[in-house]
């Protein structure tokens, strides 16, 4: 069954805006319409009848990164994320047809269904070790094509799959036995950053089951308002996690986010949202043994984190633990990378434009290593500071507390 658009809670928007100043896409278009506040009275236009389901509309809705910074900001308790994907579920079963439906299926066709993500990423290995891509970004071939130059630009190599075995033992006195979501592009992009994981839990007394049969956790299609599709994949994953785990883990902080609410949206999936816990909330809580890296790094919050989960005190908390490491503040730390989904190829302009900010925060810090917690921002990131020439590494966290980790024994 649809959710309602939540009358109520849109009528809470007091139009004072505060949020104004914290939206990335008020930044960058400096457009009312495309601030929290603005969108916020289109939503209740809607909602009130006093306005169509109409393109214009439908686009300010679509600049729309679904960030959530204007939920941090508001003093007034408007739930923008919640309302935003009413609304888009609504516009996506009543509306008219978006200008990027054609180009936003194929994506969800391939990064929804792991299986055909693999084929993809395969495909992609051989682009990139063949020479083939050197070749086609020398002739200029993408030029022409904005969205697949950001898809080119967005993926520098594809490494080796590295499965996890099915459970993987804790150390010393058992805490919990977790489950480990190992996500779509993370198990294939950043294998690593899921093995740390499950060796960081095991070494802090978890028990860590990886389900094979897991698939793909519905985040991308719940912000783009596709429910049923959302529904179907959050039933599916429920299922693939045994009943009797005491948590289950993401270190992916789109699908943490989206695992967080699954209660709102169907009960069968409800109890597997209430034990979702973000990796960096577990490690925070765990004992690690971390020897010394001599680094100065810096944090970028990803949105579905600070802003999805209130996890922000956790991730640094843990890499100020780490001996010999400094941290240091990046500015705007949670303004939005560009990523956001599939937003950056969707819109490929707008998430430059902010892609570009975050490079000259970083470039400001002098850090040689970023670390953030969501693999959609360490592609970002990563490929902006390949554009620049930088001499950085961008890391999830617990590639760091690995690293440590490694140095103590
Ligand atoms: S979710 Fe982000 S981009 Fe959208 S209105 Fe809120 S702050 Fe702006
Ligand atoms: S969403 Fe909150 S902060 Fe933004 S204008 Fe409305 S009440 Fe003010």
């Amino acid at each position: 069954m649809a959710v309602a658009v939540d009358l109520e809670a849109l009528r809470k928007c007091v139009h004072c805006g505060i949020c104004v100043p914290q939206c990335p896409t008020f930044l960058v278009l400096g457009e009312e319409m495309d601030t929290p506040r603005g969108r916020l009275y289109l939503m209740r236009a809607v909602a009130e009848g006093r306005l169509g389901l109409t393109e214009t509309v439908g686009r300010h809705l679509d600049l729309c990164l679904g960030c959530r910074a204007c939920e941090t900001a508001c003093p007034s308790g408007v739930p923008f994320g919640s309302l935003l994907e009413a609304t888009r579920i609504q516009f996506r079963r009543d509306g008219p047809r978006a200008r990027h439906r054609l180009f936003e299926a194929v994506l969800f066709a391939l990064f929804t269904e792991p299986r055909r993500l693999g084929a993809v990423f395969a495909g992609v290995r051989f682009y990139r070790r063949s020479g083939l891509g050197r070749l086609v970004r020398t002739l200029g071939l993408l030029r022409p094509f904005a969205r697949l130059a950001a898809m080119d630009a967005l993926v520098a190599d594809v490494p080796r799959p590295e499965p996890l075995p099915a459970v993987i033992p804790a150390r010393g006195r058992r805490r919990a036995r977790v489950g480990l979501l190992t996500g779509c592009v993370q198990r294939y992009l950043y294998p690593g950053v899921n093995r740390d994981t499950a060796e960081l839990l095991a070494l802090g007394g978890y028990e860590v089951v990886v389900p094979s049969a897991q698939g793909c956790c519905g985040a991308l299609d719940l912000h783009a308002g596709r429910e049923d599709a959302f529904r179907a994949r959050a039933r599916a994953l429920a299922a693939a996690f045994p009943a009797d785990l005491d948590l289950v883990v993401t270190n992916a902080a789109g699908c943490g986010s989206a695992m967080k609410e699954y209660g709102r949206w169907l009960t069968e999936a409800a109890d597997l949202g209430a034990k979702t816990r973000d990796v960096l909330e577990l490690l925070a809580e765990a004992e690690l043994p971390l020897g010394p890296l001599e680094l100065t790094v810096t944090y970028h919050d990803a949105c579905h984190l600070a802003h999805g989960q209130r996890v922000r005190q956790e991730p640094r908390a843990l890499l100020r633990r780490i001996p010999g490491l400094r941290l240091v503040e990046l500015p705007d730390s949670d303004l939005c990378c560009g990523s956001a989904g599939v937003y950056n190829l969707l819109e490929p302009a707008i998430a430059r434009d902010l892609l570009d900010r975050k490079v000259a925060s970083i470039v400001a810090t002098g850090a040689r290593v970023i670390a953030a917690a969501n693999p959609g921002c360490l592609l970002q990131i990563a490929s902006g500071c390949r554009a620049r020439g930088l001499d950085v590494e961008v890391v999830h966290p617990v590639e760091l507390l690995a690293r440590a980790a490694a140095r103590s024994r």
